[in-house]
């Protein structure tokens, strides 16, 4: 059986946010403060995660990716991985803050974790630490550290940029691409952030990235498939590491789209912009069939948004911030 929605796009990609906790206060990200924590019993139980797993794999769901909140500060996150491995996920991956990485990364691997994205917004030490509101800089390096040495290796780096706080390390992350051999990734800033500051003058457009990199180290395209977010290069002198460029508003990828979102407390989204999210926790505690959740998740699913559209003259962000949409 396969996931679609009425614009053909096959559905193989899930994102599941396993909590709503974090061990950061990222600025821009201020639904993870603790005061806007939700209680234990809305947060879907490791049964509760397992039972929706296996009802997303016999949905033709491959590729999992696990995020939060930070999602290694969940007990338990290992187990969880291994059981997701087990039941065949072909592609099964992570988001993490990294600060907790460099100790846990062995266990992650043998769980069955092969790839991991650790978000990085600066280089700057003084900087890192007013965006993440910690002290964790080195702590972070390490986690990268950790990770360049294991068989995650090529680490993504996720950085956000936002104009006049990070713009101007654009050379010097691409230039920690080349010393580290990592995959280093730009994200446009998108309107998703609790304090609603955002606006079109605060996003550093992808095509401005690329265009300083490829000044200083010029850049040759990798190939990438059509669900991918990311555009992908490689360094034309052939040093280590990659670029990649991730355009969610001014170069939409909706077209291609191949992902939903689990949120933390069982929602079920179909954009990380939808204005509707669909309740399948209700659904869950309310003892319905593993039938009753597939034709469920096939009637939200066929009704996917066609795009997130950011750049239309009405568009309204949405009322959930980044922890609970399943970032
Ligand atoms: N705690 C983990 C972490 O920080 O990697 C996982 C969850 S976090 C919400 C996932 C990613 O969303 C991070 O890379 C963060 O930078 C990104 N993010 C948060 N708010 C964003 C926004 N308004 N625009 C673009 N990316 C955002
Ligand atoms: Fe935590 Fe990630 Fe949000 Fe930062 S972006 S506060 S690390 S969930």
């Amino acid at each position: 059986m396969i996931l679609h929605d009425k614009f053909g796009r096959q559905i193989t990609d899930l994102r599941i946010s396993i909590t709503d906790r974090c061990n950061f206060r990222c600025v821009y990200c201020r639904s993870a403060d603790p005061e806007n924590y939700r209680d234990h019993d809305e947060i879907l139980s490791w049964p509760e995660l397992d039972r929706l797993a296996r009802i997303f794999l016999s949905l033709g769901i491959r590729k999992v990716r696990i995020t939060g909140g930070e999602p290694l500060v969940r007990e338990g996150v290992e187990e969880y991985i291994a059981r997701l491995h087990a039941l065949g996920v072909e592609d099964l991956s992570m988001t993490t803050n990294g600060h907790l990485l460099a100790e846990r990364c062995e266990r992650l691997i043998k769980s069955g974790l092969r790839r991991i994205n650790i978000s990085l917004d600066s280089l700057d030490r003084a900087k890192f630490e007013k965006i993440t509101r910690t002290k964790s800089f080195a702590t972070v390096m390490g986690g990268i550290d950790a990770a360049q040495n294991s068989r995650l290796a090529p680490a993504k780096i996720n950085a956000v940029l936002v104009r006049g706080i990070n713009d101007d390390e654009v050379e010097a992350f691409a230039g920690f691409a080349r010393e580290r051999g990592v995959i280093m990734r730009f994200i446009e800033f998108m309107p998703l952030d609790a304090d609603r500051q955002w606006n079109r003058g605060l996003v550093v457009p992808a095509a401005e990235i690329h265009g300083r990199i490829h000044a200083r180290w010029p850049l040759l395209q990798i190939p990438h498939e059509r669900s991918e977010t990311a555009r992908k290069y490689r360094f034309a002198d052939g040093a280590p590491g990659e670029i990649g460029l991730i355009a969610p508003v001014t170069q939409p990828f909706c077209g291609h789209c191949s992902r939903i979102r689990l949120t933390a407390d069982g929602k079920l989204r179909t954009c990380l912009f939808s204005k509707e999210d669909h309740d399948l926790r209700a659904l869950l505690r309310e003892g319905a069939s593993d039938e009753d959740m597939v034709t469920y998740i096939r009637s939200v699913v066929m009704e996917k948004e066609e795009g997130h559209r950011i750049n239309a003259p009405d568009f309204v962000p949405p009322s959930r911030t980044m922890v609970f949409i399943g970032g």
